[in-house]
Order: structure tokens, then sequence, then C-alpha cells
């Protein structure tokens, strides 16, 4: 089929909760084929999901291998490649005494943390869970109540009880958020969807603290950060702050849906039988695809690559960002998960990569978001920082055509 076939295929058949432009269908390491045959540079990697690049070689001979040895036998009975891809994340964590639950989403993770964290404070009458604005924790009815943005609630009421938000960056409007029903604190160490915006190391210290000195507790929503994407294998590891639990999802199957809770000794034997459950979570094929993850990142030190490669990405997006300092304010972010921030949308550069063969990511309204898979080579980025910098040259002198007037140009606000 080519990608207008596709399309309507697609009108026809499917709820229109995404506008998809082309049709990818094909994929190797940093690169992507649409139907006719057009080749893309990837740097949104399915939203920091392929992390070890498209169909890697190891990650496909382990899903072949277990695909025909045994994929799914329910969690009523042990399977091997579970409790090994617990030990290799809890190992990782350096949190002690640490325990995993599975499941299949990062919203799931999010629901699940969510539900541990009431467990834990039922027995003190503490429900209340404080979130951070801008902050996003996924699609459900409990986690888009967890999220601090409107936009993902507006028609799905009554939602459920318990959330209360704080500013991020601001402890101070945590501190005036807690109450003797606060159970936790959720966060994300960088947040993604809000616009690539590192947590302050202060915050985060300042911010377990709190929660120390008024036992509750904190959770770390690394769905995006986690699993190398920052360089660190989580994302508070840049920080010298350890949560109570947090969830993963994204990065962790390289696109086979896996999600994990890793809970620390306080959170780690809250569930008991009966407590929470899930149909698919953590077969012997998800793990086995997220236990290849682990490896490559090992065996390829992809978290050095992805800490090289993002210092160097990001001293390359200065670059441009100085040239352009009229619309683009400047580059932030940690490891690979990074932002340029624009003071005008991101959609027209996002668009106009596009038609270059380059896929980025436009976030919260006016960020291009940049998330290349952790083993990418310096050749590729330097590839991307020269298709962003005539990208920016064009739209800059297509808006200055458009109109003489800065407000009124495609670019202005
Ligand atoms: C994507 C994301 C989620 C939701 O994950 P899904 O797998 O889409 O449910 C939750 N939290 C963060 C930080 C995310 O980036």
């Amino acid at each position: 089929m080519n990608t207008e076939e596709i399309a309507q295929l697609q009108q026809d058949y499917l709820m229109p909760t995404y506008a998809p432009g082309i049709a990818l269908v094909e994929g190797t390491g940093t690169f992507v084929w649409d139907a006719e045959g057009n080749e893309y540079l990837d740097f949104v990697s399915g939203i920091a999901v392929t992390s070890i690049g498209h169909c890697h070689p190891k990650m496909v001979h382990a899903v072949q291998d277990q695909v025909g040895t045994l994929v799914h036998v329910s969690n009523l009975y042990f399977n091997e490649k579970q409790p090994v891809l617990a030990k290799a994340l809890t190992d990782r964590s350096g949190l002690s005494g640490a325990k995993c639950f599975f499941c299949n989403s990062g919203a799931e993770a999010n629901e699940g943390l969510i539900k541990l964290a009431r467990l834990w404070g039922s027995t003190q009458g503490k429900y209340e869970v404080i979130t951070m604005q801008k902050s996003f924790h996924g699609r459900t009815l409990a986690t888009l109540t967890a999220t601090g943005q409107d936009k993902v609630k507006t028609g799905f009421g009554p939602l459920p009880e318990g959330f209360v938000y704080a500013e991020f960056n601001n402890i101070e409007s945590v501190e005036k958020a807690v109450t003797s029903k606060t159970a936790a604190v959720l966060v994300e160490a960088l947040q993604g969807e809000g616009g690539v915006i590192p947590a302050e190391p202060e915050f985060l210290s300042d911010l377990r603290k709190l929660c120390d000195e008024k036992g509750i507790l904190l959770l770390c929503d690394e769905v995006q950060a986690g699993v190398g994407r920052t360089g660190k294998w989580f994302g508070f590891q840049n920080y010298d702050v350890q949560p109570d639990a947090f969830s993963l999802a994204k990065g962790l199957g390289n696109g086979f849906p896996i999600g994990a809770i890793v809970a620390g000794e306080k959170l780690a034997n809250v569930f008991q039988p009966g407590h929470h459950a899930t149909t698919f979570g953590g077969t012997p094929l998800a793990c086995a695809a997220a236990l290849s993850v682990v490896d490559v990142i090992e065996e390829e030190d992809l978290l050095t690559n992805t800490m090289m490669m993002g210092a160097y990405f990001v001293e390359g997006l200065c670059d441009i960002a100085v040239k352009h300092k009229k619309w683009i304010s400047g580059v932030r972010g940690l490891g690979l998960l990074l932002g340029l921030v624009l003071d005008v949308p991101a959609a027209p550069l996002q668009k106009k990569l596009q038609e270059k063969g380059m896929l980025a990511l436009a976030t919260a309204g006016n960020v291009l978001r940049l998330l290349p898979p952790l083993n990418v080579k310096q050749e590729e980025v330097d590839q991307a920082l020269m298709l962003i910098a005539e990208a920016c040259v064009e739209l800059h002198e297509e808006s200055a055509a458009l109109s003489p007037n800065p407000c009124e140009c495609g670019m202005g606000k």
C-alpha cells in the first residue's frame, strides 16, 4: 500500500486520536523509511522508545528465540525471564531491598505506583498524591488526573479525588500542598512532555528532605527519562537523590510493550497476593526483549555514548541557537533527551525537518524535542545539526518574506 491508501484506510477505520502525515514501513538503527521509500533520520525514536535503534540484531534474535520457545504463561506460574529482568533493574537502581512489578505501559506503571502509595498510606489515613504542573503521567483516569495539564482532563470528569498540584522546581509550592492526608509526591526528574525541563538539583534534594520529615513517599515517573535516556540508568541518578519507588516503560522494551514499577524496601512488600495484577505484565517475551535492551546498553557502553553524543549535540544546537537568537532562546535537557527552545511555535520547524528527511517532535508548543537512539553515531548527529541549521535559515527567510512585520509573519507568536 502507498501512503495515500494507508491514510484512507486509517481515516475510515481508526478513531481520529492522531493525525499522522507519513507512513513508516521499515527501520534500521537511526533510520526509517516510508511507504514510498523515502529515508528519514529518526530523532524521535518512537517517543524515547527505540533507544537501541530500530531492529537492533541482539533484540531481534532475543525476541525471535523467545517467540519460538514460550510467549506467555500468566503470572500464576514462574517464568525465569521475569526475576532475571527484575534483578537487572533493581541492581542498577541503587535502591536497597528493591523489588519490581511488571506491566505493559507507562500509564499502567504510574497507576500501579499510585495504588502502591495509597495502599501504603491507607493504615495512616493518607491518600493524597502531590504532582507537578506541566507534568505528564498518562491517559488512564488516575494518571490523567495526576497529570498537571488541563488539556488532557477536559471532558473526562468526574475525576478521581486525591490529587493536588504544585509548581515544579518550587519547593515552597510543594510544602504548601502538603496536608495530613499526603501519601506521596510524584515527580519527573526531567519533564519530557512538559517541554524538556530538568529538575533543579536543590529542588529534588529539598523534596527528599521534605518527604523524609513529613513521612511522605517520594515517587519518580521515569517512564521517559529512564533506561539510559539521560546518560544514567535512571533520570534521578543525575541527582544525589533516591526515590522510594519509580516507574519505567518507554525505553525499556525498545518498542516491545513493557512497563515496570521498581520499589525500594519501604514499598517492596506492600502489595500482597490479590492487591494488584495484570494478565500480560512481564511475559517471557516482553522480559526477553527488555533483557536484550539492558544487555545492549551495558555491552555497547551506551550510557557513555549518550553523555558524549548529548554533549556534542548540545554544543552544535547552541551554535544554531546563537545564530538565530531573535527566535531561538536556548537548549535544555539531559543526555539525549534534549529540547531546542524557541520563542515561536515549534511545529513549522518540525514540519520543515520532516520534509528534509528528519524526524523530531514539537512539544509544549514551542520546544523542538530531540530523542535520537542512545547508540546514535557522531556522523548522524552531524547530519541532524546540518538539517536543523538549514531548516532554521529557510524558516527565517520564509517568515521574513511573508511579512516584514514579525507579529504577522508565519513564525510570529
Ligand atoms: C509517555 C509517558 C507516560 C505514559 O506512558 P504510556 O506508555 O503512553 O502510557 C507517563 N509518564 C511519562 C513521563 C511519559 O513520558
